[in-house]
């Protein structure tokens, strides 16, 4: 495949970027590597079905080994495997296993988890630490409904089968929509707190497929918060050190037990943003709300590490300015793919 030297970056219409000085800033600590656009669900506010617009070029797996390569001799230290549904990649524990032996601080995956039951344990021995899995629902007919047909008892048995392998973490993540599944938070968070889960909240953000749906179905973190008021503490949320966007609540009778946040779309956090994605054709993309990249496929494939990181470089230095940019509020958010981007 040709190699473009320049890497001329692909920049959308619409405003240009607020691009900060990053001239005096540190290189990106953290990636989400989307290791596959695949997904064998379509949840209402990500995808339109589970079989249109996928990359024709994804990384194999030499080529993944030697991004992840580059991204460690650039700075990372944190690593996130997602998708697409990283579990539908066929090595997807040998991809883990090699990302692990390169000695990253933190090593987390985010899944549907409708493979967790045979996947979570060789996961764990693979070195992966966190694990996320996304459940919006704990009623089986809402579950296949926000999903287009994903089956609720899978992703449970892949619950238990996560929980009895040891991880150092395990959370869920919950996108709330007004007028479907908030009416079950409180019922989510004592599931998750009965089994040593971290459950977050999301609100929904504009991005691709959500950017169809009708803006009331979004539900606040505010609203959130008061539908769990007897639940969780009365109190500030505060972001955990190096997990993501999240702001944690305590419980109200434990301290130890706690509820996260994700404010996407009522107060944003680029600021505090230290991160890249490598979708799972390449390109190397400093934010989630813009089509903004550059391509690093063909150096991947052809092993060239050290053009990787310079290519690295060029896109952190993309990254919108985080003092001004409002993230997923943002107009360019609704070109997204959220699977192609890597979520
Ligand atoms: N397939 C995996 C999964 O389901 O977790 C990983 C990819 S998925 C895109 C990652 C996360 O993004 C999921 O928790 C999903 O709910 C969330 N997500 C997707 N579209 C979203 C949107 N428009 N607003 C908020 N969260 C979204």
């Amino acid at each position: 495949m040709p190699v473009d030297p320049t890497f001329t970056p692909r920049r959308p219409p619409g405003r240009s970027l607020p691009i900060a000085d990053r001239r005096a800033t540190p290189p990106p600590a953290t990636v989400r590597l989307s290791i596959t656009d695949r997904c064998d669900l379509a949840c209402v506010y990500c995808r339109p079905s589970r079989r249109d617009g996928y990359h024709e070029n994804r990384l194999d797996d030499d080529a993944w080994k030697t991004m992840v390569v580059a991204l460690v001799r650039a700075g990372v230290r944190r690593v996130r495997v997602t998708g697409g549904e990283p579990l539908m990649h066929p090595r997807v524990v040998d991809l883990v296993a090699f990302v692990a032996s390169l000695g990253v601080d933190d090593l987390a995956l985010t899944t549907n988890g409708t493979r967790l039951d045979t996947l979570a344990r060789p996961l764990r021995d693979a070195g992966l630490r966190r694990l996320t899995v996304s459940i919006d629902s704990l009623d089986p007919e809402r579950f296949a409904r926000m999903t287009r047909g994903g089956r609720l008892d899978r992703v449970l048995a892949g619950v238990d089968a996560a929980r009895a392998s040891g991880y150092d973490e395990i959370k869920i993540n919950t996108v709330v929509l007004r007028g479907e599944n908030e009416v079950e938070l409180p019922q989510i968070v004592q599931w998750a707190w009965a089994r040593g889960i971290v459950p977050s909240f999301i609100e929904v953000m504009r991005v691709g497929e959500a950017a169809h749906l009708p803006p009331e179905v979004l539900f606040g973190a505010d609203e959130m918060r008061g539908a769990l008021a007897g639940l969780i503490a009365d109190e500030p949320g505060v972001p955990w050190a190096n997990r993501g966007p999240a702001k944690y609540v305590r419980a109200r009778h434990d301290p130890h037990l706690s509820v996260g946040f994700i404010t996407g779309s009522t107060d944003t956090y680029c600021d505090s943003c230290d991160r890249l994605r490598v979708a799972s054709d390449g390109t190397l993309r400093p934010c989630l709300a813009t089509n903004e990249g550059v391509q690093a496929g063909a150096l991947a494939t052809e092993g060239r590490v050290d053009a990787i990181v310079s290519a690295i470089d060029r896109a952190w230095s993309l990254k919108p300015d985080g003092r001004t940019w409002k993230g997923c509020t943002e107009t360019t958010a609704a070109d997204v793919s959220m699977r192609a981007i890597g979520g």
